[in-house]
């Protein structure tokens, strides 16, 4: 689902790249990257193959960095992302949504606690909230900050759906203490 970026001090938005290399930059990081590797494999297992028509590059108009269209695939906006770290980033936030469409066939994207819960595990588990993006926003308390920065990103990406602008909040607090202890595919946190 569509992920509005913060503004963030340190960072000129919107930034972007060519069409060209960001392709190429989406290329690597399914070839290098451990994380995206991993989740296109978990994908693999569920039983949902990416295949690279499952990427496609495109000029976003709303101020996102990617989004999940189901059941088509991963999205990738290339006038919005200009790094290696930034697509990367964006390819496993992204596919972390793929996994939950994959793994619950009845996921109703138009149910806002449904999204809700998707994109508290995406804020969670995608890096996100890692510290060092969380200080460049600006926020500089320690204890809690990682739950308080997934409650604030997910609230943001939820209410981007037309169906959930006014209850963002809301679905986000009843989903968040199951989806927030559901880390699959991965142990637990990644740090
Ligand atoms: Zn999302």
């Amino acid at each position: 689902m569509g992920e509005k970026e913060e503004a963030q001090s340190n960072k000129r938005w919107p930034a972007g790249t060519t069409e060209a290399e960001c392709e190429r930059l989406v290329e690597r990081a399914l070839l290098r990257d451990p994380t995206v590797k991993f989740m296109v494999d978990k994908l693999e297992e569920a039983g949902c193959s990416t295949g690279r028509n499952f990427f496609r590059i495109e000029k976003c108009s709303v101020q996102v960095g990617g989004g999940f269209r189901p059941p088509d695939g991963v999205v990738i906006c290339h006038n919005h992302l200009s790094s290696q770290e930034e697509v990367s980033h964006a390819l496993t936030h992204e596919l972390i949504h793929a996994y939950d469409h994959c793994r619950s066939r009845d996921l109703d994207w138009t149910n806002c606690e449904h999204h809700a819960c998707s994109e508290v595990r995406s804020a969670s588990l995608s890096g996100d909230c890692h510290y060092k993006l969380e200080l460049a926003r600006g926020n500089w308390r320690f204890k809690g900050q990682h739950q308080r920065c997934v409650r604030r990103r997910a609230e943001l990406s939820v209410a981007m759906n037309p169906h959930c602008s006014l209850t963002a909040k809301a679905a986000v607090d009843s989903a968040f203490e199951r989806c927030f202890a559901d880390t699959a595919p991965f142990d637990r946190i990644p740090p």
